[in-house]
């Protein structure tokens, strides 16, 4: 039976506790999301890191306490992000992986976030690779298009990537690629033989982004980072209930919920 990977992005950069009261924020509260997230079929957590005010932080303290918690609650697969938040410096984005968790995002290109950008030039991604490679860490290759796709190619052909490839295509970030069915195959159509993928539908691409990821033989992205409402004006309770519902959907199409242990072995991580 195949196994379907669901990964939770329980916070991002952008979404606020005005916008969502059941955002986790605190290292304490991530810790709780994720533990209920694992138990309700999350393999993976993807973690951003928030400061005293709420907002996005670099602050490599906050993202140890954050693990530290995690670890201690489940063994859920801790992925941090490497795309940070606008306005971050490139130094600041890589500065947790020194921390070892098992995966991070590494961008792989530059886009617009509405109506801010994140650059991420071949230079960039560069350092960021080498600094996952020193560090054990196995990247999620984050495209928000096809030529980031592409432009991963050139990191695997330097030897700075290797396989397993895991990509996260980014979908429907206002002003960058919308996801449809076209849009995502022509995504998959780039990629290495062999690679793994998860679909990450942004806002009202959530629902689609879950039913062509389970058509497509995908994986799964959920959470507060990618979209609040469950329904139609109606907010999700917390990142578990979007999880349930993954799960759920996977199970009706005759799939297995991967668990940490299996993702471990997947992609061949620490403790595999
Ligand atoms: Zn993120």
């Amino acid at each position: 039976m195949a196994k379907m990977v669901i990964t939770c992005a329980l916070t991002g950069a952008e979404t606020t506790k005005a916008q969502c009261p059941a955002l986790p924020v605190t290292p304490e509260e991530l810790a709780a999301a994720a533990e209920d997230c694992c138990k309700a079929g999350a393999a993976i957590v993807h973690l951003h890191a928030r400061g005293g005010d709420g907002g996005p932080t670099a602050d490599v303290k906050v993202f140890k306490k954050a693990i530290e918690l995690i670890r201690k609650r489940t063994d859920v697969v801790v992925e941090i992000t490497t795309g940070g938040a606008v306005g971050m410096t490139p130094e600041e984005r890589i500065a947790p992986v020194a921390l070892e968790p098992d995966m991070a995002s590494l961008d792989c290109g530059t886009v617009n976030f509405g109506n801010d950008y994140i650059v991420n030039t071949l230079p960039i991604m560069r350092q960021f690779a080498s600094e996952m490679n020193k560090h054990k860490v196995h990247p999620t290759l984050e495209c928000f298009d096809v030529s980031h796709v592409q432009s991963s190619h050139i990191l695997i052909k330097e030897g700075l990537i290797k396989p397993p490839y895991h990509y996260g295509f980014v979908m429907q970030v206002p002003a960058a690629l919308s996801l449809t069915p076209k849009t995502l195959g022509y995504m998959m159509d780039q990629l290495p033989e062999g690679s793994h993928f998860t679909v990450m539908g942004i806002g009202r691409a959530h629902i689609p982004g879950i039913c062509l990821a389970i058509a497509a033989g995908g994986y799964i992205r959920v959470g507060f980072e990618d979209n609040i409402y469950y329904a139609k004006g109606r907010l999700a309770r917390s990142n578990a209930e979007f999880v349930e519902r993954a799960a759920r959907m996977s199970k009706e199409a005759q799939l297995e919920i991967a668990t940490p242990g299996d993702v471990r072995k997947l992609f061949g991580l620490r403790g595999a």
